[in-house]
């Protein structure tokens, strides 16, 4: 703007030489501004919640608080020798696992970490394009009591699909029995005790339980290869049973909500009026965990890396996530921290103790 304010005005004729210095000494001090105001907004808590809180106003009236279209519902995908697996399969998971390439005919189950849709509301998109890629075998839904009707459901939803497809491309590409969804409802874990339902070519996968009441029951996952170890949170308040079953694990998968962020969202619709939104939005709060309290679970289960999956608010920006991963180097110590996003892969390859890391969008 100001190299173009700057040639209209020296076509204009006049005080040329002076109008140029008055706007490059004017370029300059905006620049020092701009420095200077990210540098306040970097390090001074204060700054960045008052305007995070002035972000969340501007955003209320369109319907969606702070959208994040970057991200798709809750999924993970582990991938060891000859299988893969998914964690949840929330809306959005299909279309991001296709776009990443990952070997979905390989997909031989999926693990439901609770009912909650955010964690299932894909799960017959996910079966269908395992499919089409080459399972010849029914996709084995693992999850907590009521996994069954999930699986009735989309079954049903999808049953007619399958029979299109099965008469236009014929059995012999596309057979029968890989378009079937075959549930197994895990038997409720004691409280402390982790139970092995899945055992396949070297990969293990246990269910523990984790708090997310009212929605019970609530599994967390440990996955292990060849001696490395994953373990995935689910969705749960501040557990005993994550720090205890993510002991020494490479890798802890952690869900996270910054409770003041989704406060000063909540104060924000209540502000305005919206207070049954206001209300649900604060209710979130008590059963999620934050990345502060999820970085000392990681940091006591002394596992290696901390990655944040299932974050709370959305986080459009980077002084959002700046806001939301606040305190949390401090509280993880010696563990490497990680806020996730689509598209990232964690290898960790067997015989080491690595995890390196890579963008596949
Ligand atoms: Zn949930
Ligand atoms: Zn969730």
């Amino acid at each position: 703007m100001n190299a173009n304010s700057f040639a209209t005005k020296r076509k204009r004729g006049g005080n040329a030489a002076a109008m140029k210095r008055l706007i490059l000494i004017l370029s300059g001090a905006a620049a020092a501004l701009i420095v200077a105001a990210a540098a306040i907004l970097w390090f001074s808590p204060s700054v960045q919640d008052a305007v995070f809180a002035r972000m969340v106003r501007a955003h209320l009236g369109t319907g969606h608080a702070l959208p994040d279209p970057q991200r798709a519902s809750a999924c993970t995908a582990v991938i060891a020798g000859d299988h893969m697996i998914l964690i949840d399969a929330g809306a959005g998971s299909t279309l991001r696992l296709s776009e990443m390439r990952l070997p979905l005919a390989k997909m031989d189950a999926v693990f439901l970490t609770h009912l909650h849709s955010d964690h299932l509301g894909d799960l017959g998109n996910t079966a269908l394009q395992g499919w089409l890629d080459g399972r010849k075998t029914a996709l084995e839904i693992f999850g907590p009591v009521g996994t069954a009707n999930v699986v009735a459901g989309y079954s049903a939803v999808f049953q007619a699909d399958a029979g299109y497809r099965i008469a236009h491309h014929g059995a012999a590409n596309l057979p029968p029995d890989g378009s079937k969804l075959m549930a197994h409802e895990i038997a409720t874990p004691g409280p402390h005790e982790a139970v092995k339902v899945y055992d396949r070519d070297g990969m293990t996968v246990e269910a523990f339980l984790v708090d997310h009441h009212p929605v019970a029951p609530a599994f967390g996952y440990r996955v292990s290869y060849k001696g490395r170890v994953v373990v995935l949170s689910g969705d749960t308040r501040p557990n005993a049973n994550v720090e205890h079953f993510a002991q020494g694990a490479d890798l802890l998968i952690h869900e996270a909500l910054n409770k003041s962020m989704v406060a000063m969202l909540s104060d924000g619709l209540n502000e305005n009026g919206i207070h049954r939104l206001g209300q649900m939005m604060h209710d979130t709060i008590s059963y999620h965990t934050s990345p502060v309290d999820a970085a000392k679970i990681a940091r006591k289960a002394n596992v290696r890396m901390l990655v944040f999956s299932h974050v709370v608010p959305p986080m459009p920006n980077a002084l959002t996530r700046h806001i939301f991963m606040r305190g949390v180097a401090a509280a993880a110590g010696p563990v490497r921290t990680m806020l996730g996003h689509d598209g990232q892969l964690l290898t960790l390859p067997v015989g080491s103790k690595e995890i390196e890391t890579r963008d596949l969008l």
